[in-house]
């Protein structure tokens, strides 16, 4: 839309999973405001502080500060890097690539990118990975926020899908929120529930969570459940509800299937003897339960606090064990419903773009899904062992068995647990090539090569929000400098790397000169399309030119249907073989590093409400620092009268990895023996030391890297860390 000079281009907030529609003005080839699109169905019209000021973070003397902008290469780690053109970096990183892989096989090299990333981007990287170097060593931050949710809703429900919507909000009569700070963390949709409970007084809202948070407050019933303590808290509340008869026998039996063993094993779970594990009033137990199970419909709601975890698959599942077994699932107001942290982490999935998926949900473990993968791509086959992990993936680096990094749009050197690995991954690796939007991260000061991509404002493509609706996103500025698109230099070195290992191109084709014919999203996305055609997430019913004329369209939308599904599994028929969802009867097991008389404290971390992850774009303006202005780690006041400390006293807190120093807070969110810093606050805010002395930033220098052994997603909710005056 053009008006008297100034461009109104719809597109979508880059920032979290609700996925809010924003109206970019530009004038002279800049932008200059930013409002919420009032047709966008995540949000009409509204903004949070983070989306409202994003046309700030656009500013030119921002750019020009903090934006990389040609590609540059480093002589030596070290060095300032200098200014090359894009064909020499491009043709550099694929001769590297190309003689890591003669040298030592597709498994020495490995790729990292983000949640960030749009679903064009994420299906070249997918395809040029898995079906070109014929590695599965692909994985991104996604791993960090959504896999325990992925991996519980396959082992339940049979497919990675959220069967719930944001309307279904207002059709809730109880909504469970867990481990989630929705208030902080999806803004627009805490706004969204509070218009709910206001419409429908009769609505009660549950939140469990170790910290009274700013969702918390607002509860009818709070259970501040200790640390990690969630699964025994919903097997407490199935067996108050099986012994109330608050479940529904005959959803169980038309629809599910080993609910008998789960029965069994809940028997153990008494009141009592939850009350004491989770540390809450065996009333508010039993109270949770009543209405979880007699308020209905139920709708839940959760994110990290539940993924971060070594039990985050269990956590997952024992929630949708609650759904199944009281059948509050397929019908308005009700469900299990995951909220995604990033912003396209569900885009990033449906290509299968990580180290155990593959295109359109389907499971690198199966041959067939393989082959049909290796199909559609025109290759040969797809290689059947698993990449490694986000966490893997550094430790392999830090042993030198992965001797390439190729890392995209995400800042591992800040955002992974355990930065003394991490660091010292990004050290022993023999090639280093960042592709950033930013010059400013601390992993670009690791890089061989540094290669500009384009960021918000700048990119044309699509992304998945958390209620599976996908958006356009749409360039309002040219790219800066030399800044070019992610899927392009994918698939630019896509290209190149098949001239350099012709080897790997023998028969793999269907007529074509190249695996990566594109020359728009669009075409990207389209073969993405193709990809879905049969899956649970079938869209071969939707077009660019459909999602342009009609909006954002929620998956799936097979071919002939006019709009996408609102809800899933209202007919009671799940995605398994047999059609019947599964039960998970799992032990609950305590958190992977308890505490003990050297680290005696609990330290969770989360999101603050104005900053967003490693803060290389929130972080240049000076506004969204007045909330919360200086990193801390905020104690109980009983905690800070115990060790002498007044407000702002400097503490040392030290992990059995690493430690830093900061302020201390009394705050009475948290509660007695627990603590809490926020994730944002890079090396420029809060830096800490190993134990050989290697510098590490901000609050993975204390936490663990242990990972759940289902979803390998690490947690990143609970270290055990000793307090001190300095
Ligand atoms: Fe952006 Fe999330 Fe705020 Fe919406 S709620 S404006 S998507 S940060």
């Amino acid at each position: 839309i053009v008006t008297a000079g100034t461009k109104t281009t719809r597109a979508t907030c880059p920032y979290c999973g609700t996925g809010c529609g924003v109206l970019i003005e530009t004038t002279a080839g800049r932008i200059t405001h930013v409002q919420g699109d009032p047709d966008h169905p995540a949000n009409f019209g509204r903004l949070c502080t983070k989306g409202s000021t994003l046309h700030l973070t656009a500013a030119t003397s921002v750019q020009e500060q903090t934006r990389l902008l040609t590609p540059q290469r480093r002589r030596a780690r070290g060095d300032t890097p200098a200014p090359i053109g894009w064909d020499e970096a491009l043709d550099d990183a694929a001769d590297q690539l190309a003689d890591i892989i003669r040298r030592h096989g597709p498994q020495a090299v490995g790729f990292y990118g983000s949640g960030q990333l749009l679903t064009e981007d994420y299906y070249v990287l997918n395809k040029l990975v898995k079906g070109l170097v014929g590695t599965n060593n692909l994985d991104t931050n996604s791993r960090l926020c959504m896999s325990s949710a992925v991996a519980g809703y396959k082992a339940t429900l049979g497919v990675d899908a959220p069967p719930a919507c944001y309307d279904d909000f207002k059709h809730a009569q109880t909504l469970f929120i867990v481990g989630a700070n929705t208030a902080y963390a999806h803004p627009i949709l805490f706004r969204r529930i509070e218009d709910a409970r206001q419409a429908n007084p009769a609505m009660k809202l549950i939140v469990a969570d170790p910290r009274k948070t700013e969702t918390a407050e607002m509860a009818d019933l709070f259970l501040p459940i200790r640390p990690g303590t969630d699964v025994a808290l919903f097997h407490g509340m199935l067996h108050v509800m099986l012994a109330e008869g608050l479940v529904d026998m005959d959803y169980i039996a038309q629809h599910t299937q080993g609910f008998e063993a789960l029965r069994g094993l809940v028997a153990d779970f008494t009141p009592a003897s939850v009350a004491a594990i989770c540390g809450i009033p065996q009333a508010d137990l039993v109270q949770a339960a009543h209405w979880f199970g007699g308020h209905t419909p139920t709708l839940s709601l959760y994110c990290q606090g539940l993924n971060q975890s070594t039990r985050g698959t269990d956590k997952n599942a024992t929630l949708i064990n609650l759904h199944l077994a009281t059948g509050q699932i397929g019908k308005p107001g009700a469900g299990p419903f995951s909220l995604t942290g990033q912003p396209n982490a569900m885009g990033g999935r449906e290509v299968g773009g990580m180290a155990n998926l593959l295109s359109a949900h389907r499971d690198l473990g199966n041959a067939e899904h393989r082959a049909e993968v290796a199909k559609l791509w025109g290759v040969p086959d797809v290689p059947a062992q698993p990449g490694k992990t986000a966490v893997e993936m550094f430790e392999a680096a830090a042993r030198g068995e992965i001797k390439a990094l190729w890392i995209a749009c995400t800042n591992p050197a800040q955002s992974l647990p355990d930065q003394a690995t991490v660091r010292k991954a990004l050290e022993t690796a023999e090639l280093v090539v960042v592709q950033e939007a930013f010059a400013t991260t601390a992993t670009c000061a690791y890089a061989d090569l540094l290669l500009p991509a384009t960021t918000w404002g700048e990119k044309d493509g699509t992304v998945t929000n958390s209620e599976r609706r996908i958006s356009r996103v749409r360039s309002a500025i040219p790219a800066p400098g030399q800044a070019r698109h992610d899927w392009s230099i994918f698939a630019d070195l896509g290209r190149r790397l098949e001239q350099r290992l012709p080897e790997r191109q023998a028969g793999w084709r269907h007529g074509m000169d190249t695996l990566f014919p594109y020359d728009s999203p669009e075409s990207v996305w389209n073969e993405h399309r193709e990809s879905t055609r049969g899956r649970d997430l079938d869209i071969t019913g939707l077009s660019y030119e459909i999602l342009e004329t009609q909006g954002p369209q929620q998956w799936p939308m097979p071919q002939g249907h006019a709009q996408g599904r609102a809800r899933l599994y209202e007919d009671g028929v799940f995605p398994t073989p047999d059609g019947r969802a599964r039960f998970s009867a799992v032990p609950y097991e305590a958190v992977a590093e308890p505490c003990d008389e050297h680290h005696p404290f609990a330290l969770n971390t989360g999101r603050l409400r104005d900053q967003w992850h490693g803060m290389s774009r929130t972080g240049t303006l000076g506004r969204l620092f007045g909330h919360v202005s200086e990193p801390s780690i905020d104690l109980n006041p009983v905690d800070m009268k115990r060790l002498g400390l007044g407000a702002g006293d400097l503490v040392r807190v030290t992990s059995r990895r690493g430690a830093v120093v900061l302020p201390a807070q009394p705050s009475d969110a948290v509660s007695p023996m627990q603590s809490f810093i926020a994730m944002h606050w890079g090396e420029e805010y809060l830096s800490g030391r190993d134990a050989q002395g290697r510098l590490m930033t901000g609050v993975n220098a204390l936490t663990v890297p242990a990972f759940c052994p289902k979803s390998k997603q690490p947690e990143l909710k609970n270290a055990a860390v000793g307090i001190e005056a300095v």
